[in-house]
């Protein structure tokens, strides 16, 4: 299943293969979870990878894709502006000095806001640029300290964190949508359906809480654990080995 693909003249179909049965397994997610399938939307992770897979599974009907580094994205945007309509996500942490060009690549969405300071970041770019950037607020719901997000592991924590969400909604350059997190990893992916349950907790407060931004969007899920994710109200699973195989 996760063997590394080659670039060579089978890749759209192998590609296509790949993409489908990870669509079929979201889809049956879904509607275990009594769902409608057409709720959950698969960001192909293609950070690592080449231009050229990117435009393989876009010739094959992918059309959303995530990267994790601005400076790894955007030569990636800019070689295949020319296919069209591709959407592109950033699903990594971006540093503040990336932040005015993160702000200004045009990504459809912003998973990883992680920070005040970044949400002003990029507000003041977006704004500058002429764009409002669509965003979620990754949040770290686990405790460990090698996640990035904003502390939301604990009753007090998620308190604290109020009154900055309210603050990063009323910013000009950004549209909050919804929340993000990583599961730790753990041994069976059934082990990680209490953190998404506390991120869709944390989205279903914040929307009471903080009205204004509509908070549809929950992101979680990724290879090991998206089913448990969908189990849980994942709107958007950011999946990269099963489509794409091993990362070097
Ligand atoms: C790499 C990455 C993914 C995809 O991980 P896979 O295990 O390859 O599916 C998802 N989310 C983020 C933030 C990532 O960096």
């Amino acid at each position: 299943m996760t063997g590394t693909l080659k670039a060579e003249a089978g890749l759209a179909a192998r590609l296509a293969v790949r993409l489908e049965a990870v669509r079929e397994r979201m889809a049956q997610a879904a509607r275990a979870a009594g769902r409608d399938p057409a709720t959950v939307r698969l960001v192909a992770v293609t950070k690592t990878h080449p231009a050229a897979w990117v435009a393989a599974a876009a010739q094959v009907g992918q059309t959303t894709f995530g990267e994790n580094r601005v400076e790894e994205a955007l030569p990636k945007m800019a070689v295949l502006a020319g296919l069209g309509t591709l959407h592109w996500h950033m699903i990594g942490h971006i540093q503040s000095r990336k932040a005015r060009d993160a702000a200004r690549a045009g990504f459809a969405l912003v998973h990883s806001v992680d920070s005040l300071k970044l949400a002003e970041r990029l507000s003041h770019a977006a704004v500058e640029a002429g764009r409002r950037q669509p965003a979620l607020l990754e949040c770290n719901i686990s405790g460990e300290a090698t996640k990035s997000g904003f502390a939301a592991w604990a009753p007090a924590e998620r308190d604290a964190l109020l009154p900055i969400v309210e603050r990063i909604a009323a910013l000009p350059g950004l549209e909050i949508r919804g929340l993000m997190t990583m599961a730790p990893i753990v041994a069976a992916p059934d082990d990680a359906r209490p953190y998404f349950q506390r991120l869709r907790a944390l989205r279903d407060r914040l929307m009471v809480l903080v009205p204004g931004p509509c908070w549809a969007e929950l992101s979680m899920g990724m290879t090991d654990d998206f089913e448990a994710a969908i189990a849980e109200g994942a709107t958007l699973v950011r999946v990269g080995r099963a489509i794409f195989g091993e990362r070097a």
